[in-house]
């Protein structure tokens, strides 16, 4: 069975994309075979993976609403190893469109049994909400990591995410857990970061990576060439940043 991790934080521009690409193709890069789910209907982790998803014949959207093969939507990307289930906007529908649906909670949990031995790890890039999409994503997961944004009210919100996270784990996944959090645009020149980081560090302990990933222009410019950063400046400190976190998530939950 793959590392199924979803990657939640309700909150929108928290790094939650950029993590899942650039985890992503890093773990790729340490040899293992790794899907990305994109669950968002931006489609930000798609053409950050330099899918053009106007082109797109099969989506998530077909997969969760209408019973496509999962692998009749996955595609390829310029890292070896490393493939993403994209999606497009009408995923946005779906949020809706499930809500009458047969066993609605659990369309993506059956989409990644199918593909269970082809991949060492599936990453779900999570929508900023906890509709239903996120319930999918949690209950499909074993862990859950959750970017926290190294800035003020960065921890607001979070006790909702592990409130639905207890939800799903009593109602519909046994074995789901908040295994992983990752301090995120940290910024080493203000003492904001610092309070940030280390009140997360009191409050979860180990389940905090040690890897930070600190805030840089790179990691931004990156997604709009269509490449995770290793490969669009792979000697840049996002990227040095990200492998380090590769490293640290591959040794496992803790
Ligand atoms: P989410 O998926 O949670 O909405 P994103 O990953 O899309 O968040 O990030 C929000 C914005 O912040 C994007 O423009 C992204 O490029 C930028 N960003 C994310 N991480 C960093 C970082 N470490 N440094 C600088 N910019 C970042
Ligand atoms: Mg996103």
């Amino acid at each position: 069975m793959p590392r199924v991790i979803a990657i939640a934080n309700q909150k929108g521009g928290v790094g939650k994309t950029t993590t899942a690409v650039n985890l992503g193709a890093c773990l790729a890069d340490l040899g293992y075979r790794v899907l990305v789910v994109d669950l968002d209907p931006q489609g930000n982790a798609s053409t950050g993976l330099g899918i053009n998803v106007r082109e797109l014949e099969t989506s998530m959207y077909d997969v969760i609403l209408h019973d496509a093969p999962l692998e009749d939507c996955v595609e390829g990307t310029a890292i070896r190893n490393l493939l993403v289930a994209p999606s497009a906007l009408d995923l946005a529908g779906a949020e809706i469109e499930l809500v009458p649906a047969f066993s609605r909670e659990m369309r993506l949990r059956n989409a990644i049994e199918q593909v269970r031995d082809d991949f060492d790890y599936v990453l779900i890039d999570c929508p900023p909400s906890l509709g239903l999409l996120t319930v999918n994503a949690m209950a499909a997961a074993r862990e859950v990591l959750v970017p926290i944004q190294c800035e003020y009210y960065a921890l607001e919100g979070l006790g909702q995410l592990i409130r639905n996270v207890n939800l799903v784990k009593k109602n519909l996944n046994r074995e789901l857990q908040v295994s992983t959090i990752v301090l995120v645009m940290y910024d080493a020149r203000t003492k904001l970061s610092d309070q940030v980081g280390q009140e997360v560090r009191e409050h979860f302990g180990d389940k905090v990576c040690r890897q930070v990933i600190p805030r840089t222009v790179r990691l931004s410019e990156a997604p709009s060439y269509g490449q995770p950063i290793i490969a669009f400046d792979p000697s840049s400190r996002g990227a040095i940043a990200y492998r380090e976190l590769a490293k640290e998530v591959s040794r496992g939950p803790a």
